[in-house]
């Protein structure tokens, strides 16, 4: 079988790589992806720039986002069954949140991801799950259930957001969310899930991204974060870009109260910044501000059940560009006008 493996460190070095089919041990799932997002760590690790091979290996199967069909298994899952992968798997010690289940929250970094670090991913033309790393995705939802996963990482950061606002008697009405790439229009559908005024701030002036934004019926801006944010003083902030400016502004010009979660990461990049008068700021108006990152089990049936709740045809339209498995490289370059990329693999 052919799998889609890269150097970590070595830019340029990707490839369909012949491998020897993954033998399903017990407890386990062998699974046929249909269809396998593309995202911002994915370009990453073909930049060299992050991820790790497993131990003593020097390629890694790329690849995380994954929507596949059960072809082999038990543990409750039919065979035809869709289902999407977990992301992370536990450090073995475990520290405190791994041994929970919470390894979203692990707290030593000696976790593991598909397709990112030390395991190989779901990019592949049969891969093995753990029974209890995968997610059932209703028929109902299709091949969009390719948005799980990202959908997950939203579903944390809100899930926390919620758990922060019932700190005292503030109320939350009105979302910023910075970036309208999947991360950020996941973001926003789960604001207006919530029945929030949502806000959306990129920097694409026209195109696919306005028109999403206003399909949801949120407010979709350009321009100034600072102008932008004092003119409606978000209560939530979900940064979706890693970008420096917007980071710094992200904290700033917030409604007393507010909650300002970060999802993004990007290259480090020098910025001048008052931290005094951020900090002033923030204590005086007894802001959070949080970073979030990854997805445990309970995050993905949560994002399940967004995606589900959601407008199909508002989801269908995320998916701007599929791309065969024998070009999967085409995945990565990044269209002005993309949204998510999926790879799309061959029927068996
Ligand atoms: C993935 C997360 C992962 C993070 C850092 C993201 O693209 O969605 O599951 O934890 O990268 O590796």
């Amino acid at each position: 079988m052919r799998a889609m493996t890269v150097i970590p460190g070595r830019p340029d070095s990707a490839e369909l790589t012949e491998r020897a089919e993954p033998e399903r041990q017990d407890g386990e799932l062998l699974v046929e992806p249909v269809y396998l997002g593309v995202c911002g760590t994915d370009r990453e690790i073909l930049d060299g720039a992050h991820g790790e091979p497993p131990p003593g290996e020097e390629r890694l199967v790329l690849g995380h986002e994954l929507l596949g069909r059960v072809k082999e298994g038990d543990g409750g899952f039919e065979t035809g069954q869709l289902v999407a992968g977990i992301v992370r798997r536990p450090d073995p010690v475990p520290c405190a949140c791994c041994a929970k289940g919470e390894w979203d929250m692990c707290r030593n970094g000696l976790y593991t991801e598909r397709g990112i670090k030390q395991l190989d991913g779901y990019g592949a033309e049969l891969v093995t799950i753990e029974e209890d790393f995968a997610i059932p995705v209703p028929d109902d939802l299709g091949t969009l259930g390719v948005l799980t996963e990202p959908s997950s990482i939203l579903a944390k950061a809100w899930e926390q957001i919620d758990r922060i606002a019932t700190r005292a008697c503030s109320v939350h009405e009105r979302v910023l969310v910075t970036g309208a790439g999947p991360i950020g229009l996941l973001a926003a559908l789960m604001g207006s899930q919530r029945g929030l005024e949502v806000h959306v701030l990129d920097r694409a002036t026209e195109g696919v991204k306005p028109e999403v934004v206003h399909a949801l019926g949120a407010e979709y801006h350009t321009g100034d974060i600072a102008e932008v944010a004092q003119a409606f003083e978000p209560d939530v902030v979900v940064e979706c870009t890693g970008v420096a400016e917007l980071v710094a502004g992200a904290m700033q010009h917030t409604a007393p109260g507010a909650i300002v979660c970060l999802t993004g990461v990007a290259p480090s990049r020098n910025l001048s910044v008052d931290i005094g008068g951020l900090n002033n700021e923030l204590v005086l108006e007894n802001d959070v501000v949080f970073g979030s990152v990854n997805a445990n089990r309970r995050h993905f049936e949560q994002a399940v059940e967004a995606l589900r709740a959601a407008d199909k045809d508002w989801l269908r339209r995320l998916i701007t560009r599929t791309v065969p498995f024998d070009s999967w490289q085409q995945a990565i370059e990044k269209g002005d006008d993309d949204i998510k990329v999926v790879v799309e693999f061959p029927a068996r």
